[in-house]
């Protein structure tokens, strides 16, 4: 007896195939998608039996790979991009960023310069960001009309903003926004007590609080300068990670930003408890914070993701160049060239960046049953020519020009080279007007 086909929405034939789980790449397969998610992914001619798709693209110079994750960004600082170069992390925050958020940073900040960081992610490939600033509410309208997946991060900081005058304050308006937005199918959010040092225990206890009953996970900044470490153990006895480990913030729903100067213990303490490490090289290189001990992280069997943070400190939100630095500096921070080979790099920016943010049932790998966010990346080009091995070119030689495509839930976002859901010149026209009322402030 024969079957008929299936009708589905989409049939992508690629050149190469990664689904990162399971590892591997697979040539002469193609991928299916039907409602937003993936079918199968399947070798051609079984897919021509089995299937009977409305569209059909043919990419024979292409590599398909699963969306890339952007675990750690503050995506409305690209309207602070390039304001202060040079600097070191404390610096740079007093006397640069923050006078600058005191005196911009409002709803329409967040919403302009999140849909400025959109098309620079979208075209990066990144189809997941976890985003971290003020206005969550605004930077979630941003991502809405782009459809990009995103976790909003609300933050929570001891001292006032423009955005909230006290811990209770943040954590209301972040709450607010959460019920906001609760009907987003590509929204999310975390809780984002901003680091150790910003943060009082008591605030970080009521957080906890929180994010266990509501099911949130809980996200900070933590040990990304030694000066940071040297001060929490002078003013506590013990590491900052030691101190949120007192407090019980330590466990599966609690990710790490930076991890530059974790000791062993507190490795051994990310490992037991289950947390997530987000890796940001290019910010802690930018800002000369240190090397983050990635190879131990690994090694004791911690997730480690990646992230851009803001691109005020990098100064581009761009996973792919975080993935070529983040495999060379742990090359050469261990003296071992086996080191982060380019697969790892890439799970890293994938499907561990969503066991981090808690959507690995959903997206990180091209898995029947996920939400079809797919990258297509052209290797034609001679400065990708010849190709051995499409793993290795897409960390080591590939940019974002080669990208060509990017879904999310099966929605074209990008054709062809084209953004299909951000008007490129009206961001370029609003972003030219913030960056003049910038410019005219010391
Ligand atoms: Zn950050």
């Amino acid at each position: 007896m024969m079957t008929l086909p299936r009708p589905v929405d989409l049939r992508i034939d690629a050149r190469w195939i990664v689904p990162v789980v399971p590892s591997g790449v697979l040539e002469g397969h193609a991928l299916v998608v039907d409602a937003g998610r993936i079918v199968a992914v399947l070798p051609a001619a079984d897919a021509d039996a089995a299937y009977a798709p409305r569209h059909t693209l043919t990419l024979p110079s292409h590599l398909l790979i699963p969306g890339l994750i952007n675990a750690h960004a503050h995506a409305a600082m690209s309207l602070l991009r390039g304001i202060a170069d040079d600097v070191a992390l404390e610096p740079w925050l007093h006397e640069h960023i923050w006078p600058r958020e005191n005196r911009f940073v409002s709803p329409e900040f967040v919403h302009d310069g999140t849909l400025l960081a959109c098309a620079e992610m979208v075209r990066g490939g990144i189809t997941t960001c976890s985003d971290m600033y003020f206005f969550p509410e605004a930077a979630a309208a941003a991502y809405d009309a782009t459809g990009l997946r995103a976790v909003l991060g609300v933050p929570i900081l001891d001292f006032p903003t423009r955005y909230a005058a006290d811990a209770e304050g943040y954590l209301s308006q972040g709450l607010a926004a959460r019920d906001a937005w609760r009907h987003a199918p590509l929204l999310s959010f975390a809780l984002a007590p901003h680091a150790p040092y910003t943060v009082c225990d008591a605030s970080f206890t009521r957080i906890l609080t929180y994010a266990r009953q509501l099911d949130l996970p809980l996200e900070t900044h933590l040990a990304e300068t030694r000066d940071e470490v040297d001060r929490a153990r002078g003013n506590t006895g013990v590491t900052p990670l030691a101190r949120l480990d007192r407090l019980g913030v330590t466990g599966p729903d609690f990710i790490a930003i930076h991890c530059v100067h974790l000791d062993a213990p507190d490795i051994a303490l990310m490992a037991r408890h289950g947390c997530h490490a987000v890796h940001c090289p290019a910010s802690n290189m930018k800002l000369a914070s240190g090397i983050a001990p990635v190879a131990a992280l690994v090694a004791a069997g911690v997730n480690v993701a990646l992230g851009t943070d803001g691109a005020a400190s990098n100064n581009r939100l761009d996973i792919l160049a975080e993935m070529r630095l983040a495999s060379l500096l742990a090359k050469v921070a261990t003296g071992d060239a086996a080191t982060l080979p380019a697969a790892a790099v890439l799970a890293m920016a994938t499907i561990n960046g969503a066991r981090a943010l808690g959507l690995d049932r959903v997206t990180g790998s091209l898995e029947p049953g996920k939400d079809a966010d797919v990258v297509a990346v052209d290797l034609s080009s001679l400065a990708v020519q010849p190709v051995f091995d499409p793993v290795s070119h897409l960390v080591h030689v590939a940019d974002r020009t080669c990208i060509s495509d990017v879904w999310v839930r099966g929605a074209r976002i990008m054709a062809d080279g084209a953004l299909t859901t951000i008007d490129e010149s009206a961001v370029r026209a609003r972003t030219r007007a913030w960056s003049q009322r910038l410019a005219a402030t010391p």
